[in-house]
């Protein structure tokens, strides 16, 4: 019997959208199974409502420069209820077009939670039908895990913090990847008390020591509280609040506790051991380079197989995936060279090999560094300073990493990263004529190796 569809697309988010549209444009039948919002992580609960609580933060820097630039704000004040009504419609808005752009596309659009029945069949537990297709792509992307110890339960994970009624007057974060440090400089802008729990000694592992200790020590400036080298043993309800008790023994107490401990991907109850679908250790898919799972007629993109779990990148492996299957245009991502940023205050951004890792894998390289006040601070009383990097490889001179920590660092490092994808020289660079007067033109302007 002729399946239904040629692809049955499970999550309707970043990589299953992409993935969808595209093989519709291809003359494939496509249907999409979304069990919560069109849109996913990155629109309903990630990156856009976070950017745009980043955006509003930030004006609290933009009203403590103000007076040095001549200006007087008398008693600049916050709702928060007014912010998160506002990001709730663009919310809407942005959910109404993802499904609008799958609708117009020809791609079906099913409200429901799918699982996978066999090799080439769906079923919906919104009404238990079952679906036939030719393949089916797994785009489920991932969710936050608790760490497992009493009273998990009363802490809050990062899709919750999109949600408060109300926010807390003091919080304690337990995490030191990008959403843990993007949440503290936030909510520390909006009014609240934060401490930040953290295993390591320095927050964001992986990224560029130089800037992590540069933002480290500049959330500490602004306040937020840092403990490193602990982690959390038990949570407790106090009263309307919350007491935690640290590894070293210390007890501490904040309104609302925030775990943001790491993400897993969203494989659980889906069928995939009923059809012969691997998946590793934290029960990611396993794909090869196309994308494919170890079941030939199943394919994996996006946070669910644990590559990059960044939005670019799951958009980037649906589409590759679609042409390749279904628009005879094979090709591959190339998951190098990718920029990303931590939308901290100040930001942090990077693209290449951090210093350490061009140390271990190249061997002879050079470092170009500088640190400077940015023009948008000089007339005020703020000291804080962006830090820049040039990673160059000494026998090519290839640049091999740039990595910025201050304003608009991903917008800089955005531009840095076609350099660095292209392959250019620190000589090219240098014949780079400087755009006067801007912060990125450093970049261009750094001539002096500090190793
Ligand atoms: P998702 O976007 O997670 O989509 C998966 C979809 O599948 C979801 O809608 C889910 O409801 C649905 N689903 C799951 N199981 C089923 C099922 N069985 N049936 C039907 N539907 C199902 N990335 C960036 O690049 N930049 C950022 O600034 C950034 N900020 C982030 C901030 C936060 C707080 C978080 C949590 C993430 C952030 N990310 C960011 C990561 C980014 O959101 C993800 O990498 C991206 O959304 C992954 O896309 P995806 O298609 O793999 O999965």
């Amino acid at each position: 019997m002729a399946a239904e569809f040629d692809l049955f697309v499970i999550g309707a988010g970043s990589g299953g959208v992409r993935a969808a549209r595209v093989a519709a444009s291809h003359g494939a039948r496509v249907a999409i199974a979304e069990e919560s919002r069109f849109g996913g992580t990155c629109v309903i609960r990630g990156c856009v409502p976070k950017k745009l609580f980043v955006l509003a933060s930030r004006f609290a820097d933009a009203f403590e420069r103000a007076p040095g630039y001549g200006w007087t704000i008398d008693h600049p004040s916050f709702d928060w209820p007014r912010l998160r009504e506002a990001k709730d419609q663009e919310i809407s808005r942005l959910e109404g077009i993802y499904r609008r752009n799958l609708e117009s596309s020809g791609v079906k659009t099913l409200a429901s939670r799918a699982v996978i029945e066999d090799a080439h069949a769906v079923r919906l537990l919104a009404d238990d039908s079952l679906i036939s297709a030719r393949h089916i792509l797994i785009a489920t992307g991932g969710r936050a895990a608790r760490t497992a110890i009493p009273g998990a339960e009363l802490a809050l994970i990062s899709d919750d913090l999109f949600e408060l009624s109300k926010l807390p007057q003091t919080l304690l974060i337990e995490g030191g990847g990008f959403i843990a440090v993007e949440f503290a400089c936030l909510l520390a802008r909006l009014g609240v008390g934060v401490t930040l729990v953290y295993r390591g000694e320095r927050i964001l592992r992986g990224f560029d020591d130089d800037c992590r200790a540069h933002l480290q020590a500049a959330m500490q400036d602004h306040g937020i509280r840092i403990i490193t080298g602990c982690t959390l043993q038990s949570i407790k309800a106090q009263g309307a609040g919350r007491e935690v008790r640290l590894s070293d023994g210390r007890v501490l107490e904040a309104d609302a506790v925030l775990m943001a401990t790491g993400r897993v991907p969203n494989t659980q109850g889906l069928g995939l051991e009923r059809v012969g679908v691997s998946t590793d250790a934290r029960g990611a898919v396993k794909v090869d380079a196309d994308s494919r799972s170890s079941q030939a007629s199943i394919w994996a993109v996006g946070d669910v197989t644990d590559r990059l779990a960044l939005t670019p990148v799951a958009i980037r492996e649906g589409h590759a995936f679609a042409d390749t299957v279904f628009g005879s245009k094979p090709w591959r991502v190339d998951h190098r060279d990718v920029p990303v940023a931590v939308f901290a205050t100040p930001e942090l951004a990077s693209v290449g090999l951090t210093e350490t890792q061009a140390r271990e894998q190249v061997g002879d390289i050079k470092i170009f560094r500088t640190s400077f006040r940015p023009m948008s601070s000089v007339l005020s009383t703020r000291l804080e300073r962006t830090l820049m990097k040039l990673v160059v490889d000494a026998r090519s001179d290839r640049v091999l990493g740039v990595h910025v920590c201050g304003e608009d660092a991903a917008e800089i490092v955005q531009m840095a990263a076609i350099a660095v994808k292209m392959g250019a020289t620190k000589a090219q660079f240098d014949a780079t004529v400087a755009l006067h007067p801007s912060a990125a033109e450093e970049l261009v302007t750094l001539r002096t190796p500090v190793a």
